[in-house]
Parts: C-alpha cells; structure tokens; sequence
C-alpha cells in the first residue's frame, strides 16, 4: 500500500491510497479535469479507484465530486457532510461511534474507519486506513486533537496531517480579526500538530506528511522546526527515527 499527497492547501485538498491493482481517495478538492491530469500525472488509473471518501463539505476538499460521478467511484462520508453536498440519496453514509468504537468499511483492500475531527462544518470526519499491514491516518481541518482522536490514529505508520498556521504568524497577519479567530480556533497550527505527532510517533520509521499549510500564516521551515524539536524532545530523529514532509 502506497501513500500519495495528490493535492495540498487552500485550492484544494487529495490523497491516494492504493496500489497497482485499487485504491481510494480521500478528499476531492479539485476540480474534475484537475484531479485526472494529476492522477495521470503519478500514473494512477481513475477506473481502478473503489471509493472516494469526503472529510467535510468545505469547497477545497469536495470540489471535484463531478470526478467520482464521471467514474462512477461511490462518495462516501458523513450524514451531514452528505446533506452538506446535496448527495444523502446518492452518497454512502460512514459512521464515526464516539468513545473507542469505530464503525469499519470493507474494501477489497483496505478497512477504512473514521473519527470526529472539530472544525466549522456539519459533520467533519478524519479516517484511518488499514491494508495490508500498514496503517495511514488522515487528518484534515481540525480545530483540536482529542484523546479519542489520537487513539483513534495511534500506530499508524504514516501521517496525512493538517499543519495549516503559525499562531503568531495569524496574530501578526493581515486577516481581519474575526478571521484570524476562526483560523485559530477551526484549523491545526503547527503547535498543534507537533504536539499529537509527540503522543504519536514511536520511532518506528513513521512517515509524516505536513499538509493545508497556509501561505499567508505559515512557512515549511517554521512547520518543519516546530515538529522537529517536538519529536526531538522525545528522543526521536527525523530521518533516523521517522521521516517528514511538507507537501
Ligand atoms: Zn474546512
Ligand atoms: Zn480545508
């Protein structure tokens, strides 16, 4: 099982996870013709996808949807993400359970489980893939990490986190300030993201990909020193103990 960041930020957001015979996409947040020249791009076939699942109805993850129904790929995702897009009829519901209990998906592949995430949508989910002995987390706008959020993705071997802003930096910005409120309180900053990779990361090679990073609010050194010394302060080298990526 391969992992791929197709897609990354505020023009929109796409994740691969597959291998030469299937796969899925997690997030559609470009534009029909956009997602198929990428994927053509990394030499994924589009009639070999099972399921595009959708974290929340936000323009930047979903915006490609037209996609999935030129393939015929299922959507899947929330009740209220559903609702959000106009697809309750069409789309395929995923449960998050709350506490530890997570309702599970089977693909032919992979089982694909979903957690809530806290951002400013209808029912925003972040999911888990599980495949062939390995396990990849998807994080995408959250406002906060809960421990069930975390226990959720623990062991993971990769990473797909959001890693949007610098706090001073929005502080310090251009956003008026009822903006520079919602991006703090609705979006990972890089404290926030180094801090759940320190409660995640065992040192076993993880793979960490830093994603939705903001180029008003934020810089790939700043993110990259941030998640660094968090995992440092744990004994944990990168490139030796786990490897990092801002994408
Ligand atoms: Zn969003
Ligand atoms: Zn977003």
């Amino acid at each position: 099982m391969n992992v791929k960041v197709l897609a990354s930020g505020s023009e929109g957001n796409c994740v691969w996870i597959g291998n030469d015979k299937t796969g899925i996409l997690i997030d559609a947040g470009l534009p029909k013709t956009k997602i198929e020249k990428i994927l053509l791009d990394n030499d994924i076939d589009p009639t070999k996808l099972d399921a595009v699942f959708i974290t929340h109805e936000h323009k930047d993850h979903c915006q490609g949807l037209a996609f999935a129904d030129k393939y015929k790929i299922p959507i899947y995702a929330s009740e209220g993400t559903l609702k959000g897009l106009g697809r309750l009829d069409t789309g395929k519901i995923v449960k998050a359970s709350g506490g530890n209990i997570f309702d599970a998906l089977r693909m032919s592949f992979v089982m694909v489980e979903a957690f809530k995430v806290h951002h400013n949508a209808a029912e925003p989910l972040g999911y888990t893939v599980n495949g062939n002995g390995m396990k990849v987390s998807v994080m995408m706008d959250t406002g906060r990490v809960t421990d069930e959020m975390i226990h959720a993705m623990r062991w993971s071997d990769v990473y797909v986190f959001e890693c949007n802003h610098d706090e001073d930096m929005v502080i310090d910005g251009p956003y008026h300030d009822s903006l520079k409120q919602r991006v703090l309180r609705d979006h990972m900053s890089n404290n926030d993201a180094a801090e759940a990779l320190a409660k995640l990361i065992r040192g076993q090679g993880e793979r960490i990909f830093l994603t939705h990073m903001s180029s008003t609010n934020n810089m790939p050194a700043l993110a990259l020193g941030t998640v660094k010394r968090a995992l440092k302060a744990k004994g944990f080298i990168a490139g030796q103990h786990y490897q990092l990526e801002v994408i």
